[in-house]
């Protein structure tokens, strides 16, 4: 018997081989062969199902990638059972992968994915922060590094070296700054012989079409009218060493990280204490109200409702290892930004429909206003 896998996941794998693709192509500056293996195996699949369904068959990746950037995966055949996604594009015109793609990628490409390049950093930087004197300290000035830094310089670098409060601190720099930091940014993403660093989100900014687009496709950035974008990001000399993280820290650490810190913040500002990741990232954000009420926190940025309600429903919030350590609360809850909701009116619907079990979820504004009003 001949293992078919159903459409959905042949798609979850075209987007994995389309991101990875995708990301070597970034890396170099041009599209060189061979592509992603997994791009090249999850075409097989295709075709195989293609086959099996008496459809025509793709005939190799540049047709492939037409009809990725061309047509909406409702009419691709694959009888899938979400019609969140029917009239989307898995590229746009550029070639880049869209929002959705990336979403569709995240269960095999986030770092909870043991194979993954960002679960090895993880570990690393889990290990050597439990080797050092307040391992939730150490882990957090890590993690927010990452978050911030996107793209850094060799004095960033080496500030962060000088900072961070670990035993080894070559170990550090060996296993996680020269991992993670590897990639040059291709000149041929250089602005006026400067490399743009975007202020929303530290990613970097490249010049489409005459078009300043920052590479992370859902920054507030992108959102700019054209005479809005010119004062809102850094100018760094390719000289300064800049070098830019790994597509799969960058892309599920570093982004991720980005409403994680504004809510921190935001919760400070009326008065709540607040523990990033605790227990070395249980959970994004343990926080302590005014009138001492405790919450557990997941902030969750996705743009398809459906997909993150697959997402959390592979996974077990961990109530107990949270309370082993301490972290005892009264809620445990997700937060998205408040832009998911200006987007879809019926964001907060959708996902909570979809959600098996049941979940509390929350937008920033409203566990801000929450709190104020009953925990303050
Ligand atoms: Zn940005």
């Amino acid at each position: 018997m001949v293992y078919l896998p159903d459409g959905e996941k042949i798609l979850r794998k075209l987007s994995v081989g389309l991101v990875q693709t995708n990301d070597a192509m970034e890396k170099d500056g041009f599209l060189k062969y061979p592509y992603s293996k997994n791009l090249q195996r999850a075409i097989n699949y295709l075709s195989f199902f293609y086959l099996m369904n008496d459809l025509p068959i793709p005939i190799g990746i540049g047709e492939l990638i037409e009809k990725a950037k061309t047509v909406p995966l409702g009419e691709w055949g694959l009888n899938l059972s979400d019609d969140e996604y029917q009239n989307e594009l898995l590229l746009d015109d550029e070639g880049v992968p869209t929002e959705l793609c990336e979403e569709l990628a995240a269960e095999e490409l986030d770092y909870n994915n043991p194979d993954s390049f960002q679960r090895e950093i993880f570990e690393s930087i889990k290990n050597l922060a439990e080797g050092s004197k307040d391992p939730d300290i150490t882990y957090t000035q890590i993690r927010e590094f990452l978050v911030k830094y996107p793209l850094s310089t060799q004095d960033e670098r080496s500030d962060i070296l000088l900072d961070v409060d670990v035993k080894k601190p070559n170990t550090f720099k060996e296993l996680i700054l020269d991992e993670v930091y590897q990639d040059k940014i291709p000149s041929a993403y250089y602005v006026n012989g400067m490399i743009l660093r975007c202020d929303f989100c530290g990613n970097l900014i490249k010049n489409q079409k005459n078009n300043l687009t920052c590479i992370n496709k859902g920054c507030e950035f992108n959102r700019l009218s054209n005479s809005k974008k010119q004062k809102k990001y850094q100018e760094l000399n390719p000289g300064q060493e800049v070098r830019q993280a790994h597509f799969g820290v960058r892309r599920y650490m570093s982004i991720p990280g980005i409403p994680e810190l504004k809510l921190k913040d935001d919760l400070e500002k009326i008065g709540c204490k607040v523990t990033l990741w605790p227990g070395l990232d249980l959970c994004d954000l343990f926080v302590e109200t005014p009138s001492d009420f405790k919450i557990s926190i997941d902030v969750k940025d996705w743009k398809y409702p459906h997909e993150l309600a697959k997402n959390v429903n592979q996974k077990v919030i961990p109530r107990e290892e949270l309370e082993n350590q301490g972290f005892i609360s009264g809620l445990y809850c997700y937060v998205f930004p408040d832009i998911r909701k200006k987007e879809n009116p019926d964001y907060m619907n959708a996902f909570k429909s979809a959600c098996n079990p049941k979940v509390e979820a929350f937008y920033a504004k409203d566990i801000i206003a929450k709190i104020k009003e009953i925990w303050s």
